[in-house]
C-alpha cells in the first residue's frame, strides 16, 4: 500500500501556529501508531502572494490536486487588505474549493462536556450534542446567473438567482446519506419548498436519492423552522444537508452552539478519487485572527480536529480518529484553556503550545 499523502497549507495570521500544533500529532501518530503521511507543505494566501505575486501558485494547485487530501490553517490579514481583489489571500482559498470542486461542506457541532458550560445556552440543551450540517458548497444563489445591480426606470435593483440543477442536488444529498450511514441513519433536509422552486426541487430530489438509502430516517423541515429547531433543541438532529445560503447561516448558528470559534473543524469535500475516497480539504472554520496572531494565544484544537475528519473520512482511520477526539476531551475535562475557552474574567490560559503537548500527553 502507498504511503497516504497530505498537503499542508499552513497559510497567515494563527495558521502556522496551530499547524504546528497538528505537525505534532502527526508525528505522534507516526512514532507511536505506525501510521505514517508523505506531508508536503506549501504556502497559500498572503505569505504565498509576498512570495510569489499570487495567493496560490499553479504548482500548489496542481499539487492539491494529487493528494490524499489538503490541511489548510487560515488566509489573510489586515496587511493585504489593500490589494485587488483578484489576488486577496482569500482567492487561493477559493481557488483551491473551486478547482478541486468541493461542493460539501461538513460542520459538525459538537459539544465536549467541559465545555457545557461554556456555550450561550442551557446546559441541557447542548451536553453530549453532536450533529452534522453538510451544506452545499458550490452552486445556489451565491452563483446562480443572471446577478448584478441593473437600473429600473428610476433606481437601481440588486439581483441573485436561486439555482439548482438535479445533479447539483443529487451529489450533495448522495453525500449527506452516506454520512447518515457511518453515523446514526438519520438524516434531516432542509430547504423553503413552501416559497422556492429550487426547494420543490431540492425536496423531490433527496427523497429520490433516499430511495437508495432505505436505512436511513429521512425527514424534510422547512429551512426557518430548522433555525428554530436548532436552537430549541438541537439533539433531535444528527445529520442536516441543506442549500449553500441556508447552510451558511444554520452552520454558523449551529457553531455557537458550543462555544468558541478555535474548537470548529470542517471539510470540504468532492467527488470520489481513484481510491475511492472524495477529493477533499480540512480546515479550521476560524480565521486568521490577527489580533492574536504571533502571541502564542490561539486555540490549535479546530485545527487538531481537523486532521481527526481527515483521517475519518480521507484516510478511513475513524478508530485513530477517535483516539484524537477522545484525547482532546481528556484535555478539557482535565481544565486545560487556551485564553479564548476562559471568557472575560478568565485567568491562568494555557499558551497553542502547551495545549498542543496537553494533546500529545492525553494521547
Ligand atoms: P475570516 O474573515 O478570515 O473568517 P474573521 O474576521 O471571521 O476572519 P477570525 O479570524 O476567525 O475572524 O477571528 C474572529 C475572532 O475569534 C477574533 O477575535 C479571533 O481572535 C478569535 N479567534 C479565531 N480563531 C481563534 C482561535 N483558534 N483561538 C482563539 N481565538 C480565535
Ligand atoms: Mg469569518
Amino acid at each position: 500500500m502507498t504511503t497516504p499523502s497530505l498537503l499542508i497549507l499552513p497559510g497567515d495570521g494563527i495558521g502556522p501556529e496551530v499547524m504546528a500544533e497538528v505537525r505534532k500529532v502527526i508525528d505522534w501518530f507516526g512514532a507511536k501508531r505506525d501510521l505514517t503521511f508523505d506531508v508536503s507543505e506549501d504556502l497559500v494566501g498572503g505569505c504565498a502572494y509576498d512570495k510569489h505575486g499570487t495567493p496560490l501558485h499553479d504548482d500548489t494547485m496542481a499539487k492539491a490536486q494529487e493528494v490524499d487530501a489538503v490541511l489548510l490553517g487560515a488566509v489573510g490579514g489586515p496587511q493585504y487588505d489593500s490589494l485587488d481583489f483578484s489576488v486577496k489571500p482569500e482567492r487561493g482559498l477559493l481557488r483551491l474549493r473551486k478547482e478541486m470542486d468541493l461542493f460539501a461542506n461538513l460542520r459538525p457541532a459538537q459539544c465536549f462536556d467541559a465545555l457545557a458550560d461554556f456555550s450561550s445556552l442551557k446546559k441541557d440543551v447542548v451536553a453530549g450534542l453532536d450533529i452534522m450540517i453538510v451544506r452545499e458548497l458550490t452552486s445556489g444563489i451565491y452563483f446562480g446567473e443572471p446577478r448584478g445591480i441593473i437600473e429600473e426606470g428610476n433606481e437601481r435593483v440588486g439581483i441573485n438567482t436561486q439555482r439548482y440543477t438535479e445533479s447539483e442536488i443529487d451529489r450533495v444529498a448522495r453525500n449527506a446519506f452516506e454520512l447518515a450511514m457511518k453515523r446514526n441513519k438519520k438524516l434531516c433536509s432542509m430547504e423553503k419548498a413552501n416559497v422556492m422552486e429550487s426547494g420543490v426541487l431540492w425536496r423531490e430530489v433527496v427523497t429520490e436519492v433516499g430511495k437508495d438509502y432505505p436505512e436511513v430516517e429521512l425527514s424534510h423541515m422547512y429551512a426557518d423552522a430548522g433555525a428554530m429547531q436548532l436552537c430549541r433543541w438541537p439533539k433531535q438532529f444528527d445529520v442536516i444537508v441543506t442549500d449553500n445560503l441556508f447552510g451558511d447561516l444554520l452552520s454558523d448558528a449551529a457553531a455557537m452552539l458550543t462555544g468558541s470559534l478555535g474548537m470548529l473543524p470542517s471539510a470540504s469535500l468532492g467527488a470520489p478519487m481513484a481510491n475511492g475516497r472524495p477529493k477533499a480539504m480540512y480546515e479550521p472554520v476560524h480565521g486568521s485572527a490577527p489580533d492574536i496572531a504571533g502571541q502564542g494565544k490561539a486555540n490549535p484544537i479546530a485545527c487538531v480536529l481537523s486532521f481527526a475528519m481527515a483521517l475519518r473520512y480521507s484516510f478511513d482511520q475513524g478508530a485513530e480518529a477517535t483516539r484524537l477526539e477522545k484525547a482532546i476531551e481528556t484535555v478539557l475535562a482535565d481544565g486545560y484553556r487556551t485564553a479564548d475557552l476562559l471568557g472575560e474574567e478568565g485567568k491562568d490560559p494555557v499558551s497553542t503550545s502547551q495545549m498542543g503537548d496537553a494533546i500529545i500527553a492525553a494521547l
